[in-house]
């Protein structure tokens, strides 16, 4: 680019006189004139060189010649020939020169140059005169043309030659053309001369055709065997083309050919189809079912495997043909997936159900990925079809299985959870069980600890890992479980389990928890252990023996009384019940009458002899009553064995007593009867007259004594009466004790005639006393000492002073005595020293049981001394009133 402002500066240096000269040679002259400094820049130019070549004159002075007219003037000749003349500083003449002006079209010039030099200045003036060379159109045109052409032909990338005439001799190829074929020297020769090796390809055959036809022929891709050396040949790939070209009449007088060598191409082709092949053909060995599809999704390539597995052809499979094979339920879903990840350029998965060749429906499972060429675009999706349907299948069981599963703990009533994991992740639990935990349904999905942090310190977490890590089943049992339920921890009991679940592996993958609420039985029996703790502290407690039979009446209990008495365990007292305890005479019936009550239920009563621990059978009443249910069944039987023995004794003793009152009566009533009866009969005789002569006075005496025995036995048993009845009353009064004995001794010494009674008086006193009763005792006393003295005759009384200001008195004998055994039962009602003496003495066996009322009821003591055959010694102790 030139600079204008340098350029004007180059302008000016030129002198004004030489511009008025360039300037006067330029107005003279008429034919165009340009005159330039030595750097080619414009001094001056001629009016006619402005109109000649349509240049505006003030734009043209001080520009670059070649510059002019927007570079128009940029002719390498012109350059060429201004540089040699100031090189070779000499001028030319008629120097051709053909340019093509925008506005003049192609023109030819003769230009003379020459050079001018001026005084002024030292580089000379280039001046330039045009003169115009008319040269017929048509032969510049036909030269451009062919000048055009021989540039296109040598600079196009195909080879191209014009061969003319039927016999297609060659009048034009480029060099191209010369390579493929490897001649030179081939203008003006005919084809089939130039190219022998040609010959039987068909390639003059299309020549011929196309020349005789008129009609134009393109080969895509035909091989060519053509002869590059001696001997040497080569198979080349050419697209071509045969142009039929027309002279001026219309004929056929030659023919284009144009030629593409396409061998590359076709060889990198066949390489990669022979490349596809291969591929196919392991792609179709592959056990699977490959798909390739397009960047829309139009499925381009599907293997063998597919067509085999579908029995689908591949007009029937392409595009989206595929999808007919899939089940009709699943169709829309895996289109649109496959859609949506092709879309998305993202790898897609589905499993659908595939129809087989035999028609059948299959699980596959379809998976793709897209697939980007080397320069990173995506292509499409290239996947796989794999059959699942064994797994799926069994998954699908599986499933069921846990939907069933799912289902029938949801249903069940019983409380049912499954947790899973170590964590115990509460994967299912039923309404039940979440009321037994006294939560709600956001349990599920929880862990255990985090659901029910109140089993923290409890066992069962740790149970739990352990049923996890052993794989035992749990058992519980009536467990204690704390419960938050309602804000407050409440204590249930529970029967539950805790069992392993085990996958198809066997390994466990989960826990079973199914649990029963027996807080309500637990609670019960608790209560009834306590009751029946109850109950055998209250039977421990009774005076009673108890016993507890089950229904049936099996021997379950027996209270401590048993067990004292007998001196036996539980256990020896139940084996030894029927066979030890019973008296033998008793044994029979007592087991005959048990059964009936045990049969009919009712109530059983039954007096018994049980053995007691010293070997000794005491009387009892057995009773037993049913405890029942409230449907009336027969729970148990409770029994009590009340010791009856002293009552029987006594029972015995009264029997006795009566045996013994009716024959007491008996006796004196049937002696006054005698005497009474004999003095009637001698009376109403007559024969003895004189009263005097009757045996009166002895009769009145046994009849007298037979009253008092009466009297006696009839006030006896009017105290015992009394006493039993709670009358007697005692009418105390301050009287000597002294004196009363004394008095007591004379009244009975009126009918004792055989004894001697001493009294001894060693201390004197009065006492606050019911002075009858204690006169009552004093004669049970004296008379029994009597009675039971046969053999010896002595009886001594003696009044002593007793510690605490209180009086002693005895009666002391030298009679039979008493067995010490017996000391304590003589005092009792009815009781009379068996033997002998029982008949051999009359009594009624209560005297001495009054006087121990009696002297019981001064707040006294009686007391007896006596060994057997030994004498007796009685006693008894009252309160000193005053002494005298
Ligand atoms: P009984 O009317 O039989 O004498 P008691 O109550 O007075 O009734 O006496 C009870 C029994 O005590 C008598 O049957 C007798 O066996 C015995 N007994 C009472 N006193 C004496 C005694 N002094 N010597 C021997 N045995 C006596």
């Amino acid at each position: 680019m030139s600079n204008p402002h340098g350029l004007s500066k180059n302008l000016h240096s030129i002198t004004e006189e030489a511009k008025i000269f360039a300037r006067s040679i330029t107005d003279t002259i008429r034919e165009p004139i340009l005159i330039l400094n030595k750097d080619f820049q414009i001094v001056s130019a001629s009016e006619s060189f402005y109109v000649r070549f349509r240049i505006e004159s003030d734009v043209a002075e001080g520009t670059l010649v070649f510059e002019l007219d927007d570079d128009q003037w940029d002719i390498s000749e012109l350059k060429k020939l201004l540089q040699k003349v100031i090189k070779e500083q000499k001028s030319f003449k008629d120097h051709q020169i053909t340019a093509n002006f925008r506005n003049l079209g192609c023109r030819s010039f003769l230009v003379n140059v020459n050079l001018l030099n001026t005084r002024s200045h030292d580089a000379p003036l280039v001046i330039i005169s045009f003169k115009e060379v008319i040269i017929p159109f048509p032969e510049l045109q036909q030269k451009e043309y062919l000048k055009k052409l021989q540039n296109i032909l040598e600079n196009a990338p195909a080879m191209i030659c014009i061969v003319k005439g039927p016999q297609h001799i060659f009048e034009v190829a480029n060099e191209h053309y010369y390579q493929l074929i490897g001649k030179q020297d081939i203008i003006g020769k005919p084809v089939r001369e130039v190219l022998p090796e040609v010959e039987n390809q068909g390639f003059f055959e299309i020549l011929d055709n196309v020349y005789t036809s008129g009609k134009p022929f393109i080969g895509n891709e035909v091989q060519i065997n053509l002869e590059v050396g001696d001997n040497k040949y080569k198979n080349s790939f050419l697209d071509f083309v045969y142009q039929p070209m027309l002279d001026d009449n219309g004929e056929v007088d030659g023919i284009f050919v144009h030629v593409i060598d396409v061998t590359e191409k076709v060889e990198v082709r066949k390489k990669v189809e022979e490349n596809e092949f291969r591929l196919k053909n392991l792609i179709d060995t592959v056990p699977a079912i490959i798909w390739i599809t397009t960047k829309d999704g139009y499925s381009t390539y599907l293997n063998e495997n597919w067509y085999k597995y579908t029995g689908q052809n591949a007009r029937e499979a392409e595009n989206f043909g595929w999808l007919e094979a899939v089940h009709p339920e699943d169709r829309d879903e895996a289109g649109n997936q496959f859609l949506d990840a092709s879309k998305r350029r993202k790898s897609y998965s589905y499993t659908y159900r595939l129809r087989t060749a035999s028609g059948e429906y299959r699980w596959v499972r379809d998976r793709g990925q897209p697939k980007f060429n080397a320069a990173g675009e995506f292509e499409g999706m290239v996947g796989t079809v794999l059959e699942v349907h064994e797994e799926k299948i069994k998954e699908q069981q599986i499933q069921e299985k846990e939907h069933r599963i799912r289902n029938i703990v949801e249903e069940a009533t019983v409380a049912t959870a499954v947790y899973t994991g170590k964590d115990l992740k509460i994967e299912i639990a039923n309404e039940a069980m979440i009321r037994l935990w006294g939560k709600d349904k956001a349990v599920v999905g929880k862990n255990l600890p985090q659901a029910l942090p109140e089993l923290e310190n409890q066992p069962f977490f740790e149970i739990l890992q352990e049923v996890y890590s052993t794989g035992k089943i749990y058992w519980g049992q009536e467990d204690k479980v704390d419960l938050m339920i309602d804000d407050r921890i409440q204590t249930g009991y529970f029967n539950f389990t805790y069992k392993p679940l085990r996958d198809e592996k066997g390994e466990i993958y989960g826990i079973l928890n199914m649990a029963l609420d027996v807080t309500e039985n637990v609670k019960s029996k608790l209560l009834l252990k306590e009751s029946e703790s109850y109950f055998r502290q209250i039977a421990d407690l009774m005076p009673d023996k108890v016993t507890n039979t089950d229904e049936e009446g099996n021997f379950l209990y027996f209270n401590q009384n048993w067990l004292q008495y007998s001196g036996l365990n539980s256990e020896e007292l139940n084996s030894r019940f029927w066979t030890d305890l019973i008296h033998p005479e008793d044994r029979e019936l007592f087991a005959k009458k048990w059964q009936e009550s045990l049969n009919t239920g009712r109530n059983f009563e039954f007096e018994a002899r049980f053995r007691n621990k010293f070997d000794k059978y005491r009387w009892h009443l057995s009773r037993a009553e049913a405890v029942r249910e409230e449907t009336g069944n027969i729970k148990m039987w409770i029994g009590t064995n009340t010791e009856i023995h002293k009552i029987k004794e006594e029972e015995k003793r009264k029997e006795d007593f009566l045996k013994m009152v009716s024959h007491e009566l008996k006796t004196p009533v049937t002696s006054i009867k005698g005497y009474v009866q004999l003095l009637l009969s001698m009376v109403k005789s007559g024969q003895k007259k004189d009263f005097s002569s009757l045996p009166l006075a002895p009769s009145l005496e046994r009849i007298d004594h037979q009253i008092i025995r009466l009297t006696r036995l009839i006030s006896e048993m009017l105290d015992l009466s009394r006493l039993e009845e709670n009358k007697l009353e005692l009418q105390k009064e301050v009287f000597s004790i002294n004196d009363l004995v004394t008095e007591t001794v004379q009244d009975i010494n009126y009918t004792n005639t055989q004894h001697k009674i001493e009294i001894i008086h060693d201390y004197k006193c009065s006492i606050f006393a019911d002075k009858d009763r204690i006169g009552q005792v004093l004669i049970n006393f004296i008379t029994n000492a009597i009675k039971y003295s046969p053999e010896s005759q002595e009886i001594l009384i003696k009044i002593q002073k007793a510690r605490n200001n209180k009086v002693s008195v005895s009666v002391k004998d030298h009679g039979i005595g008493i067995d010490r055994k017996n000391h304590k039962n003589i005092f009792k009602r009815f009781y009379r020293i068996g033997g002998k003496s029982e008949e051999t003495y009359s009594g009624f066996g209560i005297g001495l049981y009054l006087a121990n009322e009696i002297i019981q009821r001064h707040k006294g003591h009686i007391a007896v001394k006596s060994k057997k055959g030994k004498g007796s010694d009685f006693s008894f102790i009252l309160s000193v009133a005053s002494e005298k």
